[in-house]
């Protein structure tokens, strides 16, 4: 697909030439659409997915090709939870419009509010804005936001997080109803469900990546357990028959293979789906899950993005994945459609440091599922010699902990800005200077900001330890290359802090 078949108009098409972008990221190939129809639209994705212009480029042809009320009124109200963010967004909008008669700004606490005072005078169509800033500048009469006509409210968990959730509605209840409003968030835990039914009218949904690691139809849990003993415990967990069914990932190929020989050898019946298999050992492995007739798939996540199957009841994490997104979309197979499900992770000693990286990202700390007590039929299964453990048709006495699992000591806090008195009612991110930017493409004598390249386009994919490239969910990334809007976000530390 090509920017032009999402009828863009000539100047926002020629700006993204500049730009050097070809094609849109499935993020902007389903908002944009939508968006240039004037629907509101609930968009679950990150940082690092397009999303800026996602929303930025037919916010932009909307206020073109409409006429605004008032000459000079603020019409797009861009909120942010941080300035970093707010900075961005608003170098994009300035790189985007650079061929449009648009202005904008954006402002933020931590520096001075007179040269933001000053641009806001000089009248300015698109404001982007972190909510304490926004606040305090309309107390005191430096802006109105009445004539408002498009909302865009970025990271709304984020802004939740930092404590913005009142100014948020306070912000929205002084802006005309009769709006479009953009809602977009890396995850939808129900507090950010809530308060986007209360902002969007008929809003049309927008997914990339997975669902929320937060869904909260998902039980998450996971087992510390040695590398060995994992195998005996998948065998342990499966024996389960009320699992209906359930899918095994692990890192590599040659993992998924080794796991079904062991469940078989156990006479747990698996088919394994990776990339090492032909198209066709691929497509009748996944239609026999479909269909039921196989209750387990073993794969690798290579294999794995195209699985849109509606009623997986398990997912099992057998190996952690190293980029902590994958275990987002991984676990974002089951629970679909409203469903419920289970996720289960299997953590070795080596796999710590994963774990950490995915509670973070999920901003949640996964319960600690005691391990069964391993009778003699679950101490570790040889992996070397297939077919010498006698298989044993009796079912485990225990019951997998799906329920309720019990909670040891956690592994390890991981607070949100732990440490750093993260977590109060004010932004963490206005409390440094910083120089304000603007952008203007109509009144002169404006700055216009540099707009930062992406340095970090080229970044490798992280490979599994038999060399299969892990986590790949779209195109790009057949040889170890994560396209850029799969990179990973940005750790809390990195740009939050
Ligand atoms: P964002 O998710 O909005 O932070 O965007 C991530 C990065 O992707 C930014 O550096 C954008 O400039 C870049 N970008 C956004 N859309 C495209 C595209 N269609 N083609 C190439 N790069 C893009």
């Amino acid at each position: 697909m090509h920017f032009k078949e999402l009828n863009l108009i000539e100047p926002i098409l020629a700006a993204l030439k500049t730009k050097g972008y070809e094609v849109p990221t499935p993020i902007q190939a389903a908002a944009i659409p939508p968006i240039l129809l004037g629907r509101d639209v609930l968009g679950c994705a990150q940082t690092g997915t397009g999303k800026t212009a996602a929303f930025a480029l037919p916010v932009l042809q909307n206020i073109t090709q409409k006429q605004g009320t008032k000459q000079g009124a603020i019409r797009v109200l861009v909120l942010s939870p941080t300035r970093e963010l707010a900075v961005q967004i608003g170098e994009s909008f300035a790189a985007y419009s650079k061929g449009l008669k648009v202005r904008g700004t954006t402002v933020f606490g931590g520096v001075s509010d007179m040269p933001q005072k000053q641009k806001l005078r000089q009248g300015v169509d698109i404001l982007v804005a972190t909510p304490g800033r926004l606040m305090d500048l309309h107390a005191q009469r430096a802006l109105s936001l009445d004539k408002v006509e498009i909302l865009v409210l970025d990271e709304a968990d984020r802004m939740m997080d930092m404590g913005f959730i009142h100014d948020v509605r306070k912000i929205a209840a002084l802006i005309p109803a009769q709006r479009q409003t953009l809602f977009f968030s890396a995850t939808m835990p129900p507090e950010i469900r809530s308060l986007a039914k209360s902002l969007l009218r008929d809003p049309v949904n927008v997914e990339v990546a997975p669902v929320s690691a937060a869904a909260n139809n998902i039980e998450q849990a996971v087992y510390m357990v040695s590398r060995n003993s994992k195998p005996s415990l998948l065998r342990h967990l499966l024996s389960d028959t009320s699992i209906r069914r359930a899918l095994v990932f692990t890192r590599t190929k040659h993992g998924a293979d080794r796991v079904c020989k062991t469940l078989e050898r156990y006479r747990i019946f698996a088919e394994a789906l990776h990339g090492n298999k032909t198209q066709g050992a691929r497509q009748r492995a996944l239609s026999n899950f479909k269909s039921g007739q196989t209750r387990i798939l073993v794969a690798t996540d290579i294999a794995s993005r195209g699985i849109d199957v509606t009623d997986i009841s398990h997912v099992f994490n057998f190996d952690l994945p190293e980029v902590p997104e994958t275990y987002v979309h991984r676990i974002g197979r089951t629970a679909r459609a409203g469903a419920s499900g289970i996720a289960y992770a299997f953590c070795d000693s080596e796999e710590r440091s994963y774990l950490r990286g995915i509670e973070r990202l999920i901003r949640q700390q996964l319960k600690i599922v005691p391990l069964p007590v391993l009778e003699e039929t679950l101490a570790p299964i040889p992996q070397s010699e297939p077919g010498t453990m006698r298989p044993r048709s009796a079912a485990p006495s225990h019951r997998p902990a799906s329920s309720g699992p019990g909670r040891r000591e956690p592994v390890r806090a991981y607070g949100h800005g732990g440490g750093h008195g993260g977590g109060g009612s004010r932004p963490r991110s206005e409390g440094a200077a910083r120089p304000q930017r603007t952008y203007s493409n109509a009144a002169g004598g404006s700055s216009r900001p540099r707009f930062e390249s992406d340095s970090n386009s080229d970044s490798q994919r992280p490979q599994s330890r038999d060399g299969e490239t892990v986590g790949s969910q779209g195109q790009g990334s057949q040889h170890g290359r994560k396209p850029f809007w799969q990179k990973s976000r940005p750790t809390a530390g990195k740009r939050y802090s």
